[in-house]
């Protein structure tokens, strides 16, 4: 039985072939960029506050 599943990219939300090597992303740049945020978001680097709401 061949299940035909589309799956989207979490990056930009674009139909992902499910044969994609780069699932579950679209793309090679989809993936790095995810990478990328995953990342940054592991360094938790503390944000300066432009808005200083106080
Ligand atoms: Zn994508």
């Amino acid at each position: 039985m061949n299940e035909k599943v589309n799956m989207k990219c979490p990056q930009c939300k674009n139909i992902v072939e499910i044969s994609s090597e780069f699932k579950p992303f679209c793309s090679k740049t989809c993936k790095n960029l995810d990478f990328l945020n995953w990342a940054n978001e592991e360094k938790s680097i503390p944000m300066p506050d432009d808005s200083t709401s106080d």
